[in-house]
């Protein structure tokens, strides 16, 4: 596969890269040195056959002089150096073939494995980068990196430098026998070549340019396609009956790439038409010039040093030709390096401290403490300055700071309620627990440790997450409820399932809990998908829980059935939830009211509405709305200031 870099992308070659490169490619050392000689061999054969053809011209075929007994008159062969340099010219070239298939057997794997490796050293390093790294970066850049970048480099291994060390010895080895035939010939060919090589040159020039311009624009079609075709583009399209006017946006760029596509094939046609036109017509300028050289008595030529002369030159251009490409070639490889180590050099900002500590499941407790915390999305934790803070404790820059100097505890087992406007950072809060991002100032601690102290795989053990957004894998549903506990038996699979009501549903399912879901299978509905992942969180059993409540995606009967689900599954643990619904409000043991990214008021659901601040506005105008929902002290469920139904479960009253 040819991969080409823009042109921008084409800077000097760096001498850390390639340094890196051959660093990894040590581990099959002995493999490249194979193939090192096997070229060499291979390519350094290619002589003796133009050598053989001049020795039978010379000494087999007309090797007899006149006058014996058998010839007559003529010269006539030697048929024994014949058959001996026959067998060479039959032996030489299949020795050559059988050695080239070893050899592009092991360069080949050698390719592969390194690109193997890449592949794995980007995928290892992607698991445990940062999530803002993912939140800044396009997913397709990702997938090319791993995809285009790690595949478009097992070319330089397999074409590239393989190429370079053949047509070195090639070249090196054809005009020394040149040298050895006749040194004027020889003279005449090496006066030949730079006018190839510069139009080999120019022609090569011309072709960067445009394959540049054409992987561009093939970048420029598939962004369309996956813009427009993805499920989210096409609603789009839909709705605002654009459909014409994507149509005519792809025909446009297609209809560019095609023109490009054609240049191409024309410029690289362009190169073999030059190489074969030379090949063609030097055995015409040799020939003459052998003539004037007989004729003037400059030396002595015969016909077995012309034919093998002009069989030699003839081996020439091709290699000229592409050692003239060489460079762009490896420019572009390292370029395409450069991008994956690009990667690999990125910092895991957020990772295990040196002294960090484990915290047994058995033995944590659960308490959750925010302490003075800081934080802002747009930059990295060491590239913030105090400056930045101001003395009293406030931003210099209002609203960069997703949460300002917040702090709050959790008792053990106890259920919080985030309550506030969209966007005042109670999401922002819930991500720094789990240490998806680590606070600029302050800490944010469990059991009196600063998460930053603890083991990254120690704290994912701890925590629990149940967002409104429920992603399955494209697997089984068994496949997808073991995710939170890799060894659970069936039993615990099934109790986790029927705790989280969904146990029945499955059974229902084609395959039962081999039903293949997730994207691409069978469609769960929303409360459905959330149930599963409730259940998927009570089989890990995580002391303690992050839930992020839906707001009405679901109707009534499935909301009510995940709120059932998600009862057994708070319990017992201590439970941050972004709260929407008044049941969960009701139940909190305190509500933390949360606006610009401060903690504004704090207490249970009466003393915050005896208050009357923000939380007594928001719970009025949400009550009012119905985004939540109120059991009366008669236990009627009250939506939208209408009684709906009787209140059924004990904790709901
Ligand atoms: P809430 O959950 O209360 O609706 P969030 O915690 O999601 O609010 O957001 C708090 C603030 O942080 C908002 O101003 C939001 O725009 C900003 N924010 C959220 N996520 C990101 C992000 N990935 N990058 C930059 N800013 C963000």
């Amino acid at each position: 596969m040819r991969v080409t870099v823009p042109e921008q992308d084409r800077r000097p070659i760096k001498r850390q890269t390639v340094r890196r490169v051959v660093g990894a490619f040590r581990p099959y050392r002995r493999k490249v040195a194979l193939v090192g000689l096997a070229i060499a061999v291979t390519s350094g054969l290619g002589v003796v056959n133009p050598l053989m053809i001049r020795a039978v011209f010379n000494n087999a075929l007309f090797g007899v002089p006149p006058g014996s007994p058998t010839c007559g008159g003529l010269r006539c062969p030697n048929l024994h150096l014949l058959y001996l340099y026959a067998g060479i010219m039959i032996l030489v070239p299949v020795l050559t073939g059988l050695i080239g298939i070893g050899q592009t057997y092991l360069s080949n794997l050698v390719g592969l494995r390194v690109m193997q490796d890449f592949r794995n050293a980007l995928y290892s390093h992607l698991q445990f980068m940062p999530l803002r790294f993912f939140t800044t970066t396009r997913t397709g850049e990702i997938q090319s990196r791993l995809a285009n970048d790690v595949g478009g480099v097992q070319s330089v291994v397999t074409d590239t430098a393989s190429s370079i060390l053949s047509n070195v010895v090639v070249i090196v080895s054809s005009v020394v026998a040149m040298l050895v035939i006749s040194w004027q010939l020889t003279v005449l060919s090496l006066f030949m070549t730079p006018l190839f090589m510069w139009l080999t040159y120019k022609v090569g020039k011309a072709r960067q340019r445009v394959a540049a311009v054409t992987q561009q624009s093939m970048a420029d079609l598939t962004t369309i396609t996956e813009e427009t075709l993805s499920v989210s583009g096409i609603l789009l399209s839909k709705a605002f009956g654009r459909q014409r006017h994507e149509i005519d946006r792809f025909r446009g760029e297609n209809e560019r790439l095609t023109g490009l596509q054609i240049k191409q094939t024309m410029i690289g046609r362009s190169f073999f038409a030059l190489v074969g036109t030379f090949f063609s017509i030097t055995p015409a300028l040799v020939y003459l010039v052998a003539g004037w050289v007989i004729r003037g008595h400059v030396g002595a030529i015969n016909s077995g040093d012309l034919v093998s002369f002009t069989t030699l030159q003839s081996r020439l251009f091709f290699p000229i030709g592409s050692m003239l490409q060489v460079s762009s070639d490896v420019q572009t490889s390292m370029a395409l390096f450069d991008r994956i180590f690009e990667y690999l050099d990125m910092h895991h900002e957020i990772a295990d401290a040196p002294d960090a500590v484990d915290l047994p499941v058995d033995r944590v407790r659960g308490r959750v403490e925010f302490s003075d915390v800081w934080f802002r999305y747009d930059l990295p934790v060491e590239e913030t300055t105090p400056s930045e803070i101001s003395d009293d404790g406030h931003a210099r820059h209002s609203r960069e700071w997703a949460l300002e100097g917040v702090s709050l505890e959790i008792e053990p087992g106890q259920l919080a309620a985030l309550v506030g406007p969209s966007g005042a950072g109670k999401t922002t809060m819930t991500y720094l627990v789990p240490r998806f991002y680590d606070v600029q100032r302050g800490a944010v601690l469990i059991d009196g440790i600063d998460v930053r102290k603890l083991r990254l795989e120690s704290l994912g053990g701890l925590i629990g997450i149940v967002t409104q957004e429920t992603y399955l894998f494209h697997t089984t549903v068994r496949r997808n409820l073991l995710y939170g506990k890799p060894d659970a038996s069936q039993e615990e699979l099934e109790g986790a399932a029927r705790a989280a009501f969904i146990h029945d549903r499955i059974m229902e399912l084609p395959e039962g809990y081999d039903t293949v879901v997730g994207e691409r299978g069978y469609k769960l509905s929303g409360g459905e998908k959330q149930r599963l992942a409730i259940a998927r969180v009570i089989l890990k059993d995580p002391r303690i829980l992050i839930l992020d409540e839906a707001t009405s995606s679901l109707d009534t009967t499935s909301e009510r059935l995940v709120q059932e689900a998600l009862r057994p599954l708070m319990r017992g643990r201590t439970t941050i939830a972004i709260a929407h619904r008044l049941s969960t409000i009701l139940s909190a043991d305190v509500i933390f009211v949360v606006d610009r990214g401060r903690v504004v008021e704090r207490g249970t659901h009466g003393e915050l509405v005896a208050r009357g601040g923000l939380y007594a506005r928001l719970y009025e105008q949400q009550f009012r709305s119905g985004a939540v929902e109120a059991v009366t002290e008669d236990g009627l469920v009250l939506a939208s200031g209408e009684v709906v139904r009787r209140a059924t479960a004990p904790d709901e009253l």
